[in-house]
Formats: C-alpha cells, sequence, structure tokens
C-alpha cells in the first residue's frame, strides 16, 4: 500500500476507507503509472464533514482575503517552481504532447495569480435609496463546493475551478476523472506545502458513478461546479435538487469553425488544422466541423488534407511529437467507433480512420488524424461531440446558410470565423448562438475572459470575474441612518 496516491482529507494523506485501489495508465504505452485510491460515498461524506467544519469553524472561514490571495500566489509560484515535473506527470497520465502540457502547467500557475490578485479587488455596490437609509452589497463565499472535472486538461480544469472557489473563501471537496488522478495529486501535495489551513481544500479520488453522484446530492455541499459531459452534466443537475444546491456545469459541444471565401487561406488551413487536432481533439470547444464556402470548398480541402498527413503522430514525449494518444483505450474505441458510423452513413473519408500501429504505437492508443467530407447537417458525425481527432466537414453558399448551419446544433460553446472582411465576419460572430468565439484564429484562452456555453453546452461561466461570482453569494445590507423606532404600530 505505500506507492498508492493517496487521498487528501482534512490536511491528512489517506487511503480510501474501502482500501480500494485503480490503476492509471500510460496512454501511449499501456503501463501502469501508479495505485491510486478509490474513493467512494463513504469518502466523500468525511471530506464534506471536513470541509464544512473548515468554513464555519476552522479558521478557513474567517481567513481575509489578502491572507487566502498571498496563499494562492505562493501555489502559483510552487506549481512554477514543479513545472517541469507537472507537465512530465501530466503527459504520462493523459498522454498529450509535452509541449501542450507545458502550456497548460504555466496556465494553472497564471490562473492562480489571477484569482490571487482578483479577491483582493472591489466586490460589492452601493445604492442611493430613501433617506435615512443606506444600501450596499457584499460577495460571500457559498460555503463548501464541490468539483468535478474531467480528463482532457486534468490540472487546467481542476485550476479553473480550484482557483475561484478558494479566492472567495469556499473550502473544496474536489474529484479529478478517475483516469487522470495524478496531477491532482501533485497539485494537492503542493497546497498542503503552500500551507492551506486544514479541510479547505480536499481530494477524493474514485468513479463518478460513486464519488461525483454522491457529491451532487449531498445535502451539506452547497455549490457545484461541474466540467464534463452532457449527458453527466444532466444527471448532475437532477441529483442537485435535494438541497436546491447552486450549480455550475461546462458541457460539451460540436462548435463549428466556419471559412468565409475571403480568408486568407493558408492561414485559416492552420488554425483549423490546430482547432481540431490540438489534444487530439479532445477539447470541448473543438472546432469539429469546418464549415467551408462552397467556392473555395476543393482547394481548401486539398491543402488542409495534405497537411493533415503530415502530422506527426508519436508518443507525447516523442521528439518532434504533433499529435500523441488518445486518453485511453475506451475512449478510443468510441472515436473509432465514430468513424465507422462516417463511412456507413456515406461521409467521404479524406484521410485516417485508422488505428495507427506502427513504431510501437500498438502498445498505446493512437488514431490518425481524420477528415470527412461530404457530410450532411443529419449524419451523426456531423451532429454527436466525437471529442476525438476527426473533423467533419460542411458546405455553405452563402453569409445566411453560414449561420443557419452553425448553428444547427443542440450545443452553443464555441466557434471560429475566417474572413478578411472586418465587417461580415462580426455580423456572423453576432448572430452565433455561442459562448466562447474568435475571428481570424480559434483557441486562445484566457484567464480574464469568461469561458461557457449556451444551449446545452451548459450553464454559468469559468474564468474572469463571471467565473469568481459563480463561487459567491451576493448580501444585500441596508442601514439605517437615522436609528429609532419606525413607529408603525401605534399601540
Ligand atoms: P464525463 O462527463 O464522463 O466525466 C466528467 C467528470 O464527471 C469525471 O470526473 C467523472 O468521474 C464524473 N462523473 C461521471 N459520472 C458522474 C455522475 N453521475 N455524477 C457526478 N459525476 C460524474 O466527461 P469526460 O469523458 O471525463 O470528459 C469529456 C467531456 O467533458 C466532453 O463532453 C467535453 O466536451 C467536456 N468538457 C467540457 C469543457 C467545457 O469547458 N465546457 C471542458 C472540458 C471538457
Amino acid at each position: 500500500m505505500s506507492d498508492v496516491k493517496k487521498m487528501y482529507i482534512n490536511g491528512e494523506w489517506v487511503p480510501s476507507i474501502s482500501g480500494e485501489t485503480r490503476n492509471s495508465i500510460n496512454p501511449a504505452n499501456g503501463e501502469v503509472l501508479a495505485a491510486v485510491a478509490e474513493g467512494a460515498e463513504a469518502d466523500v461524506d468525511t471530506a464534506v464533514i471536513a470541509a464544512k467544519e473548515a468554513f464555519y469553524e476552522g479558521p478557513w472561514g474567517s481567513t481575509p482575503a489578502q491572507e487566502r490571495a498571498a496563499l494562492l500566489f505562493k501555489l502559483a509560484d510552487l506549481i512554477d517552481a514543479n513545472g517541469a515535473e507537472l507537465t512530465e506527470l501530466e503527459t504520462r497520465d493523459n498522454g498529450k504532447p509535452l509541449r501542450e502540457a507545458e502550456y497548460d502547467v504555466a496556465d494553472a500557475a497564471a490562473c492562480f495569480r489571477y484569482y490571487a490578485g482578483l479577491c483582493t479587488k472591489p466586490m460589492g455596490q452601493t445604492y442611493e435609496v430613501a433617506d435615512p437609509m443606506q444600501a450596499m452589497t457584499v460577495r460571500e463565499p457559498i460555503g463548501v463546493a464541490g468539483l468535478i472535472v474531467p480528463w482532457n486538461y486534468p490540472l487546467l480544469m481542476g485550476t479553473w475551478k480550484i482557483a475561484p472557489a478558494l479566492a472567495a473563501g469556499n473550502s473544496i471537496v474536489f474529484k479529478p476523472s478517475e483516469i487522470t488522478p495524478l496531477s491532482a495529486v501533485r497539485l494537492f501535495e503542493l497546497i498542503e506545502e503552500a500551507g492551506f489551513p486544514k479541510g479547505s481544500a480536499n481530494l477524493v479520488m474514485g468513479a463518478g458513478a460513486a464519488v461525483g453522484a454522491r457529491m451532487a446530492e449531498h445535502m451539506d455541499i452547497d455549490k457545484i461546479a461541474f466540467t464534463g459531459g452532457t449527458a453527466t452534466g444532466r444527471k448532475i443537475m437532477t441529483a442537485a435538487t435535494g438541497n436546491l444546491k447552486k450549480i455550475s456545469l461546462e458541457l460539451g459541444g460540436k462548435s463549428p469553425c466556419v471559412v468565409f471565401e475571403d480568408a486568407d487561406m493558408d492561414a485559416a488551413v492552420d488554425w483549423a488544422l490546430f482547432a481540431i487536432f490540438a489534444n487530439q481533439g479532445q477539447v470541448c470547444s473543438a472546432g469539429s466541423r469546418l464549415l467551408l464556402q462552397e467556392s473555395i470548398h476543393d482547394e481548401f480541402v486539398e491543402k488542409l488534407v495534405g497537411r493533415t498527413k503530415k502530422i506527426k503522430v508519436a508518443p507525447g514525449d516523442a521528439e518532434g511529437v504533433e499529435m500523441a494518444a488518445m486518453v485511453s483505450e475506451a475512449h478510443m474505441e468510441k472515436v473509432l467507433r465514430y468513424i465507422e458510423i462516417g463511412k456507413a452513413e456515406g461521409a467521404t473519408l479524406q484521410c485516417g480512420g485508422v488505428r495507427l500501429m506502427e513504431d510501437g504505437l500498438d502498445k498505446g492508443f493512437f488514431i490518425a488524424p481524420t477528415i470527412f467530407t461530404d457530410t450532411t447537417p443529419e449524419m451523426r458525425i456531423v451532429k454527436e461531440e466525437i471529442f476525438g481527432p476527426v473533423l467533419a466537414v460542411q458546405k455553405f453558399t452563402d453569409d445566411a446558410d453560414a449561420v443557419k448551419l452553425a448553428n444547427d446544433s443542440i450545443y452553443g460553446l464555441a466557434g471560429g470565423v475566417f474572413s478578411e472582411n472586418g465587417t461580415r465576419a462580426l455580423n456572423f460572430i453576432k448572430k452565433l448562438r455561442a459562448g466562447i468565439t474568435w475571428i481570424n484564429c480559434y483557441h486562445p484562452t484566457y484567464s480574464e475572459a469568461p469561458w461557457g456555453g449556451y444551449k446545452q453546452s451548459g450553464i454559468g461561466r469559468d474564468l474572469g470575474t463571471y467565473g469568481f461570482d459563480e463561487y459567491t453569494e451576493v448580501k444585500q445590507i441596508n442601514i439605517n441612518l437615522d436609528p429609532g423606532p419606525i413607529g408603525w404600530f401605534e399601540g
């Protein structure tokens, strides 16, 4: 048991109550990286008791914003100081190329710094109301926040929730994905080293159906912040009704990347590749539908396919790697099934479409970057989130047709447009029903700006001041500046 990665509850590293463990696998070669404590409902209950006590009775609940900020700045410095180790750990556990993991770690440190700075800035408002009253608002933490995240950006998705939740003064129970828990374990070691008081930050690992579901229904968790699939988000919303906990949901997408005929074609090809194949396509905001104006369709596809065939797929730590392993065998199989569906639906497979097995890749879970053309809006590969390196190309006639096709989705997470005509591009974006948009680029994301979706892509926002507000309650305070009786009743 000594090598088992433990959970962090009430300032102690503990095994799961059941003693169960789960192996974390390196998807580049199938090797076991570590055994990890596998929590269940009872472990969540213990963590919630600790978090509640820390908030209501421990020092954390009365830790002033300046001290919370100092702790978060220290944590950011520790992330930087351990950046190389975190980067390598993320690549080994998730599979992603090292250069992407490096960005994730740098972004995580930046996000902790952003919220460390934000929590000491002005928050409330004052209102001029009838004399002799003065009204004002203050923002207060919600209480115990349960944070549940997926496997595609294990450290970064965690940070997007942990940083604002702690900055606002909540205590937290955090659950990483059971597939990629290792960077979270390391992060909590750094949280301990930074000196956060016991019970303020708790780490519980385990399956979604046990740990996650218990968190969603727990009567003493006041807020759930979730990132993951739309189907899971729906379950969480239902489970959260018991105590009407506050919820924010960052869910799936099927986002359009739209190229008008007046775009800089070579630049648009370059961004379109990045839009779909970054992180092996395992990105909620991936530009997984490429909408091309019909006049440029054939030339654009030819260039795109040519460049796609040159993408170097290899283990995440290999020299010159551009795309790496899918996160798990099960997920790889799911993506391969979608490729078969695309073929059966009658779309034209332009490239990829297979599992890669040469040069030792057969030990891991690698898929060749895949492009389908001749799609129709009814096809499942156009409608459903595949969450892999599979691009569905669609054709449009004019601006109105582009808007119609782009919005033809249950999702509304993100979208990008390419055009040399700024008015045309902005008009398109204003009609796009999505929360995150780009003009002449795709994917850049910043801690400062809100992140989240329209329609079935979610509720609420991560990041920015909006992301902070999700972890606060607003209190109205009315002050009588002429104290004395009201005199409403005469007797
Ligand atoms: P998932 O929904 O299967 O799992 C996400 C997390 O929820 C995991 O920690 C999992 O253990 C947990 N979970 C599973 N069932 C649960 C339940 N019944 N109750 C509570 N928790 C439960 O998603 P995934 O496969 O890990 O990640 C991929 C999905 O995440 C994609 O749909 C992607 O679009 C989405 N995503 C969205 C964003 C965003 O910002 N909108 C960002 C990243 C990923």
